[in-house]
Formats: C-alpha cells, structure tokens, sequence
C-alpha cells in the first residue's frame, strides 16, 4: 500500500467484494457537529446517499449512533433496509420495532444526571442528556472562558460517582463526555451488522470518536477501518484515516459509484493509512535529522482547537523548540496524555502533517499513576524545588519511572537511526540517557533540566540518588537554567560519584560531558504587540471592575511552589502595616488549574481560595475587593494587556527553575511608563533580572514593605531599572537558548 496508486486499487477491490456492509457513526462522521445534538440534521442528499446505497445489491448500510433511538429514528427511521444501531449499540433495529439489549437499565445513573444537573443549573449552555445506559454531558456551547470552571466541577462529580459504581466508564467525545455502562459499546454491533449482512460478509466501518474505536476492534483483517476527522493525535485500532464529514461523504458517493457502474475513476479523496511509527521506520530514520524528547507535547490537533489554544499548554517550550526542530529537519516525542486502561503502553504514532512533526506514546494509566504523578511530581518535584517536607518514595514508583524512560527510548529508537542527535527536556526522563545507550544509540544526547537542581544534602535524599546521578552522565551534554544549578549538579557529582569535576565538564569512564547554564526566555516582542481586539475588550472588562486603584498583579500554575497562599499573606500585611493603602490598591491573581488530581494540588487550591477570602472578609469595602482571584488560564493576549495594565508584576515564587512569568512582565510594560517587577530571590530568573526589585516570600512583613516601596517607586527610578531588566530579558530569549543548546549539543560528537 506504500503509492498512491497501490490505494486507489486497494479499494477499488475492497469496495467491490460482496456481501459488503458498510458501518458508519453519525455525529462527526456523516454530519459536522452542531453545538447540540438536535441542531446536527442530515440533508436531502445524505439521506438520499443513504437510501441509494441501501438499495444496492450486496450492499448493507447500517448507522451506529451515540444518539437516542427515538433520535435516529426520527432523522432515518423513514430510509429502507437500512440498518439502526442507537446508544453505542444498546438498541438496534433492522426492520419493524427496536430492540434493547438484554440489559436491564441501571438505575444509579439518576443520581449521576441529577448531579450533573446541579452543577449545570446556572450554565444555560451546557446540556445534561440522560440515555438508557448512559449520561452525557455536552459543553460545546459553553463559552471557552467559562468551561474551566465547568468541567472542573464535572470531572469532580463523574470521579466520584464513577469511583463508587463499578462496571461504568466515562468516554471522551468532542465538546462532550458521556459516563456509560462499559458492557454497551458499538463492538457489539459488529456481529449483528454481519449477521444481516449475509454469511461470510465484509465490514466497512467509518467513525471519527472514542466510541467508534470499539467498533474498530471488533473487526477482523478481511474488514477494513477508517477514521474521519483530523484528530491524529491519539492512537486509533482504525487502519485508514480521512479529514472529515464531507471526505467521508465523498468517499460513500464513490463506493455507490463502483458498486453501480463498475470500473469507475479513483475516489475524489482517498483514504490515508494511520502508520504507527514501527512501520515507517526505515523512512523515518533517513528523514529526521534531530529528535527532541518531552514528557507533553505540544497539544495534538484537534478539528476544533485554534492553533493559539493549542499552544498555551507548554508555553515557552513550544515557541522555543518548534521554530529550532522545523530548521533542523527535526521530530518531537512524547506522552500524547492520555493514559490506557490495560497494561502495556500504545504503540508510538506519528502526524507528519504538522511542522515539526510530532509522534507520541499512550502509557498505561498504572504507570502515569506511579511514574507520573508519583515518582515525577511527589518525590522529584517538591525536592528538585528545596521542599523536602512534601517529598515521598516508593520503591515501585521509581520501578514504573525507569520503565517509561525504557519505553521512550524503544520508541525512540525505533523512529531515528543510531546517529541522530537527541534533545530530552525535563525531570521526567532523567533516565533516558542510560536507557538510550543501553539501545546501542551513538549520536549525541544532551538533557535540559526547566526545574531547580538541588544542593547534595537535598540530593542524597534520594533513595536512588547514585544511580540516578550515573545515569545522568550518560548524557552528553547536561543543561540547567542557572550557574547555581550547574554549581549544584557538579557538587553532587563531586559528592556522590567516581567521576571527575571540572569547571564546566565531569569526566567519567573515559568520556567527557560538558555541563553549562541555558537560560531560557520567552519572545519579547510576542508580549510587546496588542492584542486582538476582542482579547482586548474582555480584559478592559476587569480593568474597568477594578477601577481607579492601583493594580498589583499575580499569574502563575497553581501549584505549591509558587507561594500564593504566602503572597496572599503579605498582600495582607500590607494592608495592616499601610493602612493609607486601603481601598487604594487592588491584586488580581491569575491561578491557572494544574495537576488537579494530585491531593497536594487540591489542598493548595483550598489554601489559596481561604486566604483571598479571609483577606476580601476583613477589608474589602462596599466600592473595593482587596483581591480578586481568577481560576482559569488566559491567552498571551490578555495576559500581556493585564501585565501592562499593573503597576507591580508580584511574582514571587518559594522557589523557580526560571519563571517565565517575570519576563513576560518586562516585556510588556509601557517603556515610558513602566511598572515595577517585585521578583522572588529563589526564581532562577533573579540571576538575569537582578533591577527587579528581590524580594523573600518567606517574609511577609519583609515583602509587605517591598510591595510598599514597589508601589510607591518614582518614575525616574521605574524606568532606570526597566530598562536593563529589558536589555536582560531581550538577550537571552526562547530562540538564543534552544540555538546555544543545540550548538552545544551539536558539538558535542
Ligand atoms: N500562562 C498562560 N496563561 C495563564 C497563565 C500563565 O499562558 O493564564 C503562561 C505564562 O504566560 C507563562 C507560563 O504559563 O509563559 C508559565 O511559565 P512559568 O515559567 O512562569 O511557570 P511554570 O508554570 O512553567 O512553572
């Protein structure tokens, strides 16, 4: 199948074969989606085509829906001999009444909608549908500003329920999700789609979500697959892949054509095979030049996703790399996300549609638990940022941590030759390097740490810590944000291992790895431009309900690390110490959802929301909120307008790899006018950003005065320090530090 004439035959003679049946969903398959159900109608030529081609000879036509029976039948019930499968396959009806399956409805599911229903009581625009066997939830209506905040809520709601009735699952849709009994699926429509269709008959099933995957897997190697839509980003059991409704259309308009009339030309849109990666390998290793390996990717493409909402999800990491992988010929890996219920990890995928190109793993939802959440974010997380307090080991987290390194580097070198320079960003593959070598791959391999690194006596804690550190020196080239860090990670070398230190280089066993400080930045001029206008009008909105006071400004993760509650507090004794600053000054605290899954992180969020309230309880006034807290995400454009609209960026981190926060924050200020950063002396950033006004979150009296003095600084002063705090934030930036990195590494063999 490697031409495109190859595919053209292969159908050609797919198509012809008889008995045929052809499979297809609705919603996103046959018809665009509509932001509700009952708005997404066929029109007169889809139901035409329909009825056409189940008339043909040989030729079975069913329609496995997600929807209602009373639904479908109401759109096609009127179509002869064709074939209905409602409910993801609960109800089915060939000719005459519909039949359920022998499953009794489970009552249970009341309460879920009722939750359900609760929550979406003030939200007009999100609809509960209650199915026999299922709930879904549909939010496509929701404005993006308020779905946050819903799906929150919801996945709050469905976690527990789901949690407390076993044999139910909840299954993703595109602006929807649905929590259904797992003994329902379309699959189960396979047999009796076959069975109508006539001894020994072909399968042809076409279907673009989550649901239609278990009509893929229920077919045999004489049927055949096709997914419609342009997500490609996760990994599908469908074997062919096509853009959309109207391809799909297209394409059954093409089958009438050739079951009508014989010989006929090609179809106007063919068919793509989806290629897991282990297939295209050869090619592959030719085609790529440089492979970057990350624990997230950039978000996968979605039909709907705009390419800025895609973007935000890994910051300054995308703006950096996608420019320096595109150069150079390059491929991004990584974990698509999503987690699987079995035990063995997805095969790696690849979209070459997209520059760079991007291919990805699924794990299994065990290793993200213990590997992920544990190994990653409760032992390396809180101790990489000096928090040993929070820190916890488990043998068998750190047992699932090697083993998904062991993954990516089978995946990686099934996709690159030996040869290929490889970049691997963050805490989370610290192992790879070893398990890389262990593979036989000779190019060079450099590690880029976005985290702090620990002094020894933090180090040590580490049950692994020798090993761990052995491993990290099969890397080539090891890369931190900061010369402390660099001081750190040598220190432990020097401490903890055989090697030998030098001044930026460890020699061991033979080899030398080069050891430098890459900070990274942001792109300055991407927070200097204005906003659209309708970002700009939805932030002169809060601008204008906050009024004529002073605007301080906080925008981060939430995440403990940050110190928000300690910021809060400070904020507070500000108010006390300088009275005169009541009703005068206003903070927005922009805290954006992370890691919510993680007990620590829901605590935190419950912290943060006490002290705001405890904080607008005591002063705030009739006219003035002392603090005004937003739980959700913003785009660039309104962060930059935000940014520019304070007059003291509060930036003040317990600790920080870097902090891109307070560089945005230079980058957008008024240079005639600008505001003052107040910057945590524990983010990495405070080594270039040394005019900010530094401040020690774990003062709050010390750091109420310096919100006082960051106030009140005059503008003479404001625009000295402004301008180096831009010269430092314009010199190294996202692009110096991806190029200084890749020289780096480049150099390196
Ligand atoms: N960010 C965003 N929208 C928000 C809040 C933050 O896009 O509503 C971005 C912000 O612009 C910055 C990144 O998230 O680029 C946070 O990076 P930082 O280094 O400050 O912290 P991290 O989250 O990586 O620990």
């Amino acid at each position: 199948m490697g031409g495109i004439v190859d595919i053209a035959d292969y159908w050609q003679g797919f198509v012809r074969q008889s008995p045929l049946a052809v499979v297809t969903d609705v919603d996103g398959t046959l018809l665009p989606f509509a932001p509700r159900p009952e708005e997404a109608l066929p029109g007169p030529d889809v139901v035409a085509l329909l009825r056409e081609l189940a008339q043909l000879q040989g030729l079975t036509v069913a329609l496995a829906s997600g929807r209602t029976h009373e639904d479908l039948d109401r759109l096609f019930g009127h179509v002869p001999r064709l074939l209905l499968v409602a409910e993801h396959g609960g109800w089915r009806r060939a000719e005459g009444a519909w039949q359920p399956v022998d499953l009794a409805p489970p009552e249970a599911l009341a309460e879920l909608a009722r939750e359900l229903e609760r929550i979406t009581s003030h939200q007009t625009r999100a609809l509960v549908e209650r199915k026999t066997w299922s709930v879904a939830l549909h939010y496509r209506r929701v404005p993006p500003s308020e779905r946050l905040g819903l799906l929150i809520q919801a996945d709050a709601v469905v976690r527990a329920w789901v949690s407390g009735h076993a044999g139910f699952e909840r299954l993703e849709g595109v602006h929807a999700f649905e929590v259904r009994s797992s003994r329902i699926h379309k699959g189960t429509a396979a047999p009796w789609v076959r069975e109508h269709a006539g001894a020994g008959a072909h399968l042809l099933a076409l279907g673009d979500d989550l649901t239609d995957e278990d009509l893929f897997r229920a077919l045999g190697s004489a049927d055949d697959t096709i997914l419609v839509g342009r997500e490609l980003a996760r990994s599908t059991a469908a074997r062919w892949r096509m853009n959309g409704p109207g391809a799909a259309l297209a394409f059954l308009r093409w089958i009438r054509a050739v079951r009508r009339e014989g010989t006929t030309p090609p179809p106007p849109v063919l068919p793509r095979p989806v290629t897991p990666l282990p297939l295209a390998r050869k090619e592959a290793g030719e085609r790529f030049k440089l492979l970057a390996i990350s624990n997230r990717l950039p978000a996968l493409r979605t039909p709907t996703e705009p390419c800025e909402e895609r973007k935000r999800g890994v910051g300054g990491l995308v703006s950096a790399l996608e420019p320096a992988l595109t150069a150079r010929g390059g491929l991004w890996l990584g974990w698509s996300g999503r987690a699987l219920p079995g035990a063995e990890p997805g095969p790696a995928c690849l979209d070459d549609d997209v520059l760079p190109p991007l291919a990805w793993l699924d794990l299994p939802g065990e290793w993200v638990e213990k590997s992920y959440n544990g190994f990653c974010n409760r032992s390396l997380w809180p101790l990489f940022h000096s928090m040993p307090e929070r820190v916890r080991f488990a043998d068998a987290e750190w047992e699932r941590y090697e083993q998904v390194n062991e993954v990516f580097a089978a995946a990686a070198s099934n996709i690159v030759d030996p040869d290929t320079p490889i970049w691997v960003h963050d805490y989370h593959l610290l192992a790879l390097g070893r398990a890389l070598r262990q593979r036989g791959h000779r190019g060079a391999l450099g590690l880029f740490l976005h985290i702090p690194f620990p002094g020894v006596d933090l180090f040590s804690m580490i049950p692994t810590a020798e090993r761990l550190l052995d491993e990290l020196l099969d890397f080539d080239l090891l890369g931190f944000h900061t010369p402390g860090y660099v001081g750190n990670f040598l220190q432990c070398v020097g401490a903890l291992s055989p090697a030998r230190v030098g001044d930026d280089v460890v020699e061991h066993r033979s080899r030398r790895i080069r050891v430098g400080a890459f900070p990274i930045g942001i792109l300055p001029e991407s927070f200097q431009e204005l906003p659209e206008l309708g970002v700009a009008e939805e932030t002169a909105a809060l601008l204008q309900a906050i009024g004529q006071t002073r605007l301080v400004i906080g925008v981060d993760r939430l995440d403990y690390t940050k110190g928000i509650p300690e910021r809060l507090r400070a904020f507070g004794r500000l108010l006390e110490l300088f009275p005169e600053w009541r009703g005068k000054v206003s903070l927005v605290q922009v805290s954006v959802p992370s890691r919510a899954d993680i007990p620590e992180y829901a605590e935190q969020r419950a912290l943060v929301e006490n002290a705001v309230g405890r904080i607008n309880g005591e002063f705030g006034e009739a006219h003035w909120v002392p603090v005004r807290y937003l739980y959700r995400s913003y785009g660039h454009g309104q962060l930059a307008q935000l940014y520019r609209a304070s007059d003291v960026g509060y930036v003040t981190p317990l600790r920080d790899g870097m902090n891109l926060v307070a560089k945005e924050y230079v980058a957008a200020q008024d240079p005639l006018k600008p505001g003052v950063l107040l910057l945590s002396r524990f983010a990495g950033a405070a080594v270039e950003l040394k005019d900010a006004v530094l401040t020690n979150p774990y003062h709050s009296d010390g750091m109420a005065r310096d919100l006082d003095r960051a106030l009140r600084m005059g503008l003479e002063e404001r625009l000295d320090r402004h301008g180096r705090l831009l010269a430092a934030v314009c010199r190294t930036t996202a692009v110096t530090w991806a190029e200084d990195f890749l020289r780096a590494l480049e150099a390196c063999r």
